[in-house]
């Protein structure tokens, strides 16, 4: 078989949906487990619409997602005159006719099917009528649609699909004013482009019928059709705002990582035996439009926490850290320092603990982010008083003379409770509330580690003098 060709289609709205990440999820696994090309087209022939700040948003998600595309993005308006070039050739082949009828006349065939209980779909009396009779009139172009039999689109996901011919209409390619229709130009994109394998949306499997049309009008090959069911929210419902996040930019603003996204976006919808957690490589591997379910998925968030979280613990800490500085200028904070950053990346390993976005990997930071002196909140506050403040005045000598490693540093804060008789729960307390301010940290073993000896002797003195 010839190399395997997809795309991604999105007209460009302002923002991107869920949905269109997910599509173009699909068909980037598709391409990339093959060896094929993923191709970006944006479908921007609404000039209203249209704008570069719309477009930007799409390929900005795409981005952040990490869905590399080949080539250039294509833009669909700037292919006008290739797709009047294939109507006019369709006139000359015979598989389109110009058809003069107005506005009214349409309406008045569509009353009169009404009145007598007939199809309302329009047929042109202009399909057969030789070029001697043509007026010198504004005409529109439209397809030669077969009237008897069947149209069948064999999808991969929904099977075999039927629509009478007697239920198409004539579509139009080319407006009166010239312009070409949405549904040429996609037909004429993706035979131009190469594509071999069109996934996507079911809300398009009507289309694909009409579409199939110009195909064999042209003596193009169809391309492989996948229409994938849409995504509904947790109530299974049709998504909508009401269900709250549907734009890619606000997954990546409630820091969630974008190796997860992936991960969650690819089992919406499709599945790999009972395999919930995978890399790209196992996707890339796996994926097959097999696998695509027929009915739709839900949104469910505590399944992406959930996998997301995986990816944290997963994830290589640079790779966190300069993901969590993205995260930060798409939320609008201000970078961190280099010191700081320095502390995270050391801190890493144990902030990603059982963090499921970037914001209670930052939460769990406030020993390396908050001004010193700590100023412990009130929870965290509670910890601090004359009789824990001693203890921890007996703990810092101790701590001054240890070898500051993991083990010693546990040995001398395990000998200091003994001594005391008391848990190491009681002392771990005060030692947060005096390195964090805060009641929810890491271990106070990684935190001294992360700090090291004179900031973790310097916090302590500050609380127990
Ligand atoms: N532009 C269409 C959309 O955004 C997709 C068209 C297609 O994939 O064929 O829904």
């Amino acid at each position: 078989m010839s190399q395997v060709v997809t795309r991604i289609a999105p007209s460009p709205t302002g923002y991107m949906h869920i949905g269109t990440a997910r599509t173009a999820l699909f068909n980037w696994l598709y391409a990339r487990g093959r060896g094929g090309k993923f191709l970006m087209r944006i479908e921007d022939t609404d000039r209203e619409r249209s704008t570069p700040e719309a477009t930007d948003a799409i390929l900005r998600g795409m981005d952040w997602l990490g869905l590399d595309f080949d080539g250039e993005a294509v833009s669909q308006f700037s292919r006008v005159d290739r797709h009047r070039e294939v109507a006019l050739e369709m006139l000359a082949n015979g598989t389109a006719y110009k058809c003069f009828a107005t506005q009214e006349e349409i309406a008045a065939f569509r009353d009169a099917a009404r009145a007598e209980k007939r199809s309302t779909l329009y047929q042109s009396p202009w399909r057969d009528a030789p070029a001697s009779e043509h007026p010198n009139a504004p005409y529109v172009v439209r397809l030669k649609a077969p009237r008897d039999g069947e149209t069948v689109i064999q999808d991969e996901v929904q099977g075999d699909v039927r629509w009478k011919n007697s239920e198409l209409d004539d579509m139009i390619c080319l407006r009166s004013d010239g312009t070409p229709t949405y549904m040429l130009a996609v037909v004429v994109d993706d035979h131009d482009m190469g594509v071999t394998h069109v996934i996507r949306g079911d809300d398009h499997l009507a289309n694909a019928a009409r579409q199939s049309h110009v195909y064999h009008a042209m003596d193009w090959p169809l391309p492989i059709y996948a229409h994938i069911p849409l995504i509904h929210g947790p109530d299974g419902k049709k998504l909508s705002k009401r269900h709250g996040a549907t734009g890619v930019e606000e997954y990546q603003s409630m820091g969630y990582l974008a190796a997860g996204m992936r991960n969650y976006l690819a089992r919406l919808g499709w599945s790999h035996g009972d395999d919930e957690f995978f890399t790209d490589a196992q996707a890339k591997e796996w994926f097959d439009t097999d696998g695509i379910g027929k009915s739709p998925s839900r949104l469910d968030f505590k399944k992406l926490d959930n996998i997301c979280g995986q990816h944290f613990a997963a994830a290589d800490d640079a790779a966190l850290l300069q993901e969590m500085t993205a995260y930060r200028a798409a939320i609008g904070e201000a970078p961190y320092s280099d010191a700081t950053n320095q502390r995270f990346l050391e801190a890493m390993y144990c902030l990603k603990d059982r963090a499921k976005k970037f914001g209670d990997i930052i939460d769990k930071a406030v020993f390396i982010t908050a001004d010193t002196p700590i100023v412990p909140d009130e929870k965290s506050a509670k910890n601090l008083n004359d009789v824990s403040r001693g203890i921890l005045k007996e703990l810092t000598p101790q701590l001054q003379n240890a070898t500051w490693e993991r083990e010693t540093l546990e040995a001398v804060v395990a000998g200091v409770a003994e001594a005391h008789e008391i848990g190491l729960g009681k002392i771990a307390a005060p030692l947060r509330a005096a390195l964090a301010g805060r009641t929810a940290t890491p271990s106070v073993f990684d935190m001294m580690l992360v700090l090291g000896r004179d900031e973790t002797i310097a916090r302590l003195e500050q609380v127990s003098r």
